[in-house]
């Protein structure tokens, strides 16, 4: 089937059926297909079980709220999820957590912002992650070059470059990497980082991990103050910014 010929599928979760309504009527007129799910805990089913372009969100739900759907669909799932929230506040508290949402927009909100920022994000994700994003899993099919915003991965060749200038890491510091870039915008604890790439227990593998962050921030940052790839989640841990 023809890529541009495809409709893309949305999952709306949102409780408030006038909203949901209005958003799935923005969507489909821009061109999108659109399902709604009106609680938190059948949202959060159908998302782990279909697959959908992008979710939008809805962060006050009845049952499970969109913190937590939010976390879950991104343990299993690489896609875009635009939250959604009457309140300012919440959002900031999202930001704040590193919770893996891409966007987040405060309602009430135009068709135009709302279909703008779908369409972003979906070029986004089909550029940057390919076939993969488009399974809706990080794990299957993956590119074997990953590019993000001018650094390129070289899984074959075990190389990396930055603005075609190559960047010489270490094993683990390549692999750390690579494993990161391949899942961006999840967050990993150091531990799960350690257990990942280093497959053992050891006494400090926490600062194993920050040691081997730091030296590969050096590597492919401009400023290891504010890093545009590898971000740090504080009193959580790190994600690759898509
Ligand atoms: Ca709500």
């Amino acid at each position: 089937m023809m890529e541009d010929t495809r409709k893309q599928t949305i999952l709306i979760i949102e409780d408030e059926e006038a909203i949901a309504e209005l958003e799935r009527d923005y969507l489909e007129q821009a061109g999108f297909s659109v399902e709604i799910a009106y609680d938190g805990d059948s949202g959060l089913q159908r998302a782990l079980k279909e697959e959908f372009s992008l979710i939008i969100l809805d962060l006050m739900l009845p049952g499970t709220d969109g913190f937590e759907v939010c976390r879950q669909v991104r343990e299993k799932k690489n896609l875009p999820i635009l939250m959604v929230s009457a309140k300012k506040d919440d959002l900031d508290k999202i930001r704040g957590l590193g919770f893996g949402a891409d966007d987040y927009i405060t309602k009430p909100f135009s068709p135009s912002e709302l279909t703008a920022r779908v369409r972003a994000h979906l070029a986004r994700y089909e550029r940057l992650v390919g076939s993969a994003a488009q399974l809706g899993n990080a794990g299957m099919h993956r590119n074997r070059t990953v590019e993000i915003r001018g650094l390129r991965i070289d899984k074959d060749a075990r190389r990396v470059y930055v603005n075609d200038e190559e960047k010489i890491m270490t094993n683990k510091e390549f692999d750390l990497l690579t494993y990161l870039a391949e899942r961006p915008n999840r967050v990993f604890t150091k531990d799960e980082l350690f257990r990942a790439i280093w497959d053992m227990e050891a006494v400090g593998e926490v600062a194993t991990v920050t040691v081997h962050i730091k030296k590969i921030r050096e590597k492919i940052e401009v400023s290891t103050s504010n890093p545009q790839y590898i971000e740090t989640i504080w009193g959580v841990g790190y994600r690759f910014k898509l």
